[in-house]
Order: C-alpha cells, then sequence, then structure tokens
C-alpha cells in the first residue's frame, strides 16, 4: 500500500449538530498543541444526527474545512460517518475520511455452524492461557468459550468486512480510517470477547484504527459514568493488553487504539483512563458529541435576554416531547421524570439559574442531571426552531464559543491527554 492516512495517537471526536462551532472545538486543540500535545480533531455526526437535524455529511465537511481554513491548522483533521452501515454509507462516501461501522445489529445473530467451527480450528492461539503483559496474569481461554463467542460475533465482523470493502471501493484503501464499533448494544464486551472479535476482524482484512466496544456500566447521554469505576478500571487495561495482542497477531495497524464513544462528559472515568494510557503507552480515540450541544444551549442561556429565552423554550419543547426525544435514545438515558422541573419554573429562571442546572458540576446543588440528559437529547427542539435558533447562534456567538472551546480544553482535553499525574 503506497499510502496509510493513519489516525495519531490522540483523538477527540467533536460533534456539530448545527454545523456553527467547528472553529470553537478546534480552538480547543489548539490550545493541548500549545502544551505540546497534538491531539487530532476529528468530527464527528451520526446517520440519526443528521436525519433529525435535516442536515448532510458535505455541511460537515464544509464546516470543518472552514474552520481549519480560519485558524489555520496545518495538522491532521478528519470528518467522521459515524455509525453508517451499508443502507447509511452512501452520501458521506465523498465527504467523510473516518468511517465507525456500526455492526451492533448484528451482535447474537448466530453464525452458521461450519464457519464458527472453521475459526475455532483456524485460530488454536486462541485457547489456553494468553500472556497479556501489562494487567499481571493470563487472560484465559477454553475452546467452547471461544466457540460461544465466535457464535456471537461472527456475523457482525463479517458484516464490518462487507462495509469496509465497499468503502474502500469507492475510496480507495488506505485513504480513510476504519473504526468498528459495537458500543450501542446492551451488554457489555469482556477483554475475551474483545480479542476474539479482533480475530474476526482481523479475518476480515479490516485493517482497523479503532474500535469501539461497549464498556462495563451505563454511558448516558450528557452525565457522568454510572458505573463501577475500579471494574472499569481493571477491564480497561485488559482492554488495552488484548490490543497489544491483536497487533501483533492479527497484522493490524500498530496505532490500533480504543474508541470510547463517551456519549458526552464521563468524568470520573477519565483519570483511570488517562493513567492506564501511560502504563500501557497507548493511544486513545474518544467521542464527545452532544457535550458541545449542551455548550451551545448553556451559551446561549447565559447571554439572557433573547439567548435565554431559546434555550429556555428548547426545554420547554423537549419536555412537551419527551417520548419521542427519547425513544431513538433509550438505552442510554437514565431520566427521572420526577426531577424534571415544569416548562413554567425553567421561563421564570434567570440566566444564572438556567446554566446552574444545566452546566455539568456535580459539586452544584443546582445542578440537574435528569433536566441535562433532556436537553442533551432536544437538539430536535432547536432544529425545528430553524432561523430563530441560528440566529440567536450568530447573536451570540462569542459567549457560545467561549463555553464550547473551554469545556472541550478543560473537562475533556486536559483530563484524558494533558494531566501530569
Ligand atoms: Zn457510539
Amino acid at each position: 500500500m503506497s499510502k496509510f492516512l493513519a489516525i495519531g495517537k490522540y483523538s477527540i471526536g467533536m460533534g456539530d449538530r448545527f454545523g456553527r462551532q467547528a472553529r470553537a472545538q478546534l480552538r480547543a486543540c489548539i490550545r493541548a498543541a500549545a502544551e505540546g500535545v497534538d491531539v487530532v480533531p476529528v468530527w464527528n455526526k451520526s446517520n440519526r444526527e443528521h436525519v433529525i437535524i435535516g442536515s448532510e455529511p458535505r455541511q460537515s465537511r464544509a464546516a470543518a474545512e472552514a474552520a481549519v481554513k480560519a485558524l489555520k491548522w496545518n495538522k491532521p483533521y478528519f470528518v467522521d460517518a459515524d455509525h453508517i452501515g451499508l443502507e447509511t454509507v452512501e452520501r458521506y462516501l465523498p465527504h467523510a475520511d473516518f468511517f465507525t461501522i456500526d455492526v451492533a445489529e448484528w451482535i447474537g445473530q448466530a453464525a452458521p455452524a461450519e464457519a464458527g467451527r472453521r475459526f475455532v480450528e483456524r485460530h488454536r492461539e486462541l485457547e489456553g492461557e494468553i500472556e497479556a503483559p501489562g494487567i499481571g496474569r493470563p487472560i484465559e481461554m477454553e475452546r467452547a468459550g471461544v466457540e460461544r463467542i465466535v457464535n456471537k460475533y461472527y456475523l457482525a465482523a463479517r458484516e464490518a468486512g462487507k462495509i469496509y470493502r465497499h468503502i474502500a471501493q469507492a475510496k480507495g484503501a488506505g485513504n480513510f480510517v476504519t473504526e468498528v464499533s459495537m458500543d450501542e448494544t446492551d451488554t457489555a464486551q469482556t477483554p475475551a470477547e474483545l480479542l476474539v472479535i479482533l480475530a474476526a476482524l482481523g479475518d476480515e482484512g479490516i485493517p482497523l484504527q479503532t474500535i469501539a466496544p461497549k464498556f462495563t456500566g451505563r454511558f448516558n447521554k450528557g452525565v457522568d459514568y454510572d458505573g463501577d469505576v475500579e471494574q472499569f478500571e481493571k477491564e480497561f487495561k485488559e482492554d488495552l493488553a488484548v490490543i497489544g495482542l491483536a497487533v501483533k497477531q492479527y497484522g493490524f495497524p500498530p496505532g490500533l487504539k480504543l474508541s470510547v464513544h463517551s456519549g458526552s462528559d464521563k468524568y470520573s472515568i477519565y483519570g483511570p483512563i488517562r493513567r492506564a494510557l501511560r502504563q500501557f503507552e497507548a493511544g486513545l480515540h474518544v467521542k464527545t458529541a452532544g457535550t458541545t450541544w449542551l455548550e451551545e444551549v448553556i451559551g446561549l442561556a447565559s447571554a439572557g435576554g433573547e439567548g435565554l429565552a431559546v434555550a429556555q423554550d428548547v426545554y420547554a419543547g423537549a419536555l412537551e416531547h419527551i417520548d419521542e426525544l427519547c425513544g431513538p435514545y433509550a438505552a442510554v438515558l437514565d431520566i427521572d421524570r420526577g426531577r424534571l422541573p415544569s416548562a413554567a419554573t425553567v421561563r421564570g429562571w434567570t440566566a444564572e439559574q438556567f446554566v446552574a442546572a444545566a452546566r455539568h458540576d456535580g459539586k452544584n446543588p443546582a445542578y440537574n442531571r435528569d433536566a441535562r440528559q433532556l436537553l442533551h437529547v432536544g437538539y430536535k427542539i432547536a432544529a425545528k426552531m430553524g432561523r430563530r435558533y441560528l440566529d440567536a447562534l450568530e447573536e451570540y456567538k462569542e459567549t457560545v464559543g467561549r463555553n464550547v472551546t473551554e469545556n472541550l480544553y478543560e473537562r475533556h482535553i486536559k483530563p484524558l491527554y494533558l494531566a501530569k499525574d
């Protein structure tokens, strides 16, 4: 292969639902670079987000390029076709150079018996005690376990191969970054499962650069990690060890790394993640999408006047359409409806009250994680506002932009990639 487009060690996925924050987002990476750490910006937008907003992948590309040009960013950047499948990838092909192949819906569909048997024969290295440097003990596998796992993931891996080859045919191999995601499913994948999945993806010949398993615990939208942090840390390290094994064994690009689809703001696991990366000298991709949209709302609210009125109306509209908005995100929300303030209450709030409720600050007693989750899925209301919402973003762009940059840099990039401990 003459050319191979590599993602780099540290990268951050950023979502820009209305296509107005690319500069503010890029400024966060510029700040990291000024501190001596390269964090590659990746603008991600799922098909689901495009459909809800009514936007097109070419707009994401245009917004990213405009920001890169305006701020004279001369390092790599990417546009991610996030969570695509064969039926949704087409319109992304000319505009994306990072593809997140989502095969979660294929998990658990039984593999043809012959295929499973052949896999087990081909991968005898997966049986027994597998030395995994860095976690203090081997990963134990038995033949029956390998068979059970491959049966569960075989069709998902095969579908990933099909989608990868479809993209490669259109774009040329080596001209794009490939991620495979399995995070949008109900049960977490164990490190042993991850190893078998990687073996199967290796069989498909996918030059995988990032993989997004479902980690243990809940990754609810807009709020902190909900789960056992110690267990997460243990499995995360095991996953890193598995990645190291897979690179050697299955010929993946040496930079292969985990991708954490954060659903925004998983602050309590950022420290454990950073320390694990140091220990394994590993890279990472972290996707944040809705956290930027929430900063738009917070920025608007903090400006007062029409900005605050727009934020209040977004909340009121979201509350009115709560079932419709939460539907597509049911697996990643945990809203206690009894703790949601009424529309009238929120319309009576000052700018400070709105910001205190919506901003993710667990130490502030006024922070309301239920209202924040509702706002997180409420972007369709802003999309329906059309001109009014976009005009407000324009009018208050400095306040909004400051919040967007600050949030990505201080609350995400810094604790993940820059903190020293
Ligand atoms: Zn995801």
